[in-house]
């Protein structure tokens, strides 16, 4: 359960595993609270080490370099989900791990993540565990099609992941997706992608951002407008899910929620996936909110109480994928904010920045 424990002072020293933007964001709100953060990751051109001088560039299942590194820090956290469960539990050890293994272990796996939703009565897509070709084949006579086929580990913004929409595609989208075993998920039917995140702190308070509108292009998110275009009842209910989902994982620190919106008189909601992190679409959150997704995950992390996570206006993020990034500075004007996360190499669909547009104020 949550204790009540003693919050960090400022001074403290904060471990980050991953050095993308996400643990450069993490360190820079660390920063503005007077923490100090050390970033390990096996990078070294990691846009994180810009932002901090405290780094460690080692592999994640070095335990020389992970135990020197759990010394160096006062507590842990991450900023992505495939931080291996050894390191998390080698680090949890020594210091506290925040957010838990657990969240890491439910979220590594799209069929532990599943399981556990449903076992919380969370809607998810009907879906299968597929583990041969003549698995696959019942999988689809079950479901029908089309249907989407995903690996359970490692899949990222589109990456492991097939639509079937004929039985012809079977065989060669089982052969080429690894590893297995494989989920098959029937097609939902959604008319729009939103996504909340919501934030735990070590004392169980619960605190959610807005719902943003998410659009993707070619499988990366390209925008997310807040508010989204949803009935508020529909928007209530998708917070309402999301704290179950942090009280059920007694989880501390900020966690993405992203929801297929189903259309119908009363439309419904079903969860896509959950991240044990700050989200890519609460970016728009540094903009418009009292206090944005960074700070609040340092304060859950740090058993500070949360921030108030009110939107003080409208707002659309918007992705700099690859050279988009160029328009900055050009196209800047008194209604947009920009934050590029400093990498140095342009790279078709890498990630460079974001701008958020204020739409109303
Ligand atoms: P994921 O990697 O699971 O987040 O999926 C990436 C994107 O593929 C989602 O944002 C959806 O746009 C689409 N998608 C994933 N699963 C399904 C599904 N079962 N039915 C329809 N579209 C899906």
């Amino acid at each position: 359960m949550t204790q009540d424990l003693p919050a960090l002072p400022p001074g403290s020293m904060i471990g980050i595993l991953g050095g993308g933007q996400l643990g450069r964001m993490l360190s820079l709100a660390a920063s503005k609270l007077g923490m100090r953060t050390h970033i390990f990751c096996p990078d070294p051109n990691s846009p994180a080490f810009e932002v901090t001088p405290h780094r460690t560039v080692a592999a994640y299942d070095d335990e020389a370099a992970l135990a020197a590194f759990a010394d160096a820090v006062d507590v842990i956290t991450y900023e992505f989900e495939n931080v291996p469960s050894a390191t998390a539990e080698f680090l949890a050890a020594r210091k506290p791990l925040r957010p838990g293994a657990n969240a890491l272990a439910v979220s590594q796996d799209r069929l532990a993540e599943k399981g556990f939703l449903a076992s919380k009565n969370i809607p998810v897509a009907p879906h299968r565990t597929v583990e041969t070709l003549a698995g696959l084949e019942a999988a689809i006579d079950a479901l029908g099609l089309p249907a989407v086929l995903k690996t359970t580990r490692l899949g990222y913004d589109g990456k492991g992941q097939r639509v079937l929409r004929d039985r012809a595609d079977a065989a060669a989208a089982f052969a080429e997706l690894e590893p297995k075993p494989l989920v098959l998920e029937a097609f939902v039917p959604f008319d729009k992608e939103i996504s909340v995140v919501v934030a735990r702190n070590l004392s169980g308070e619960v605190r959610a951002f807005d719902a943003a509108e998410n659009v993707h292009r070619h499988h990366i998110l390209f925008t997310s407008t807040v508010p989204a275009d949803i009935p508020p009842g529909v928007e209530k209910h998708a917070a309402m899910l999301a704290k179950v989902i942090v009280v059920a994982l007694d989880y501390v620190g900020v966690l993405g929620v992203e929801f297929f919106v189903i259309p119908g008189d009363r439309p419904s909601l079903m969860v896509n996936e959950i991240a044990p992190r700050v989200h890519n679409s609460g970016h728009w959150t540094e903009a418009v909110c009292l206090t944005d997704q960074f700070e609040q995950h340092i304060r859950a992390v740090l058993g500070w109480p949360l921030g108030d996570p009110t939107r003080m206006a409208d707002v659309v993020m918007e992705n700099l994928v690859g050279d988009e990034v160029l328009i900055v500075p050009g196209e800047l004007d008194g209604n947009t904010q920009p934050h590029l996360y400093g990498k140095t190499e342009i790279r078709p669909g890498r990630k460079m920045g974001h701008i958020n547009r204020i739409t109303r104020r």
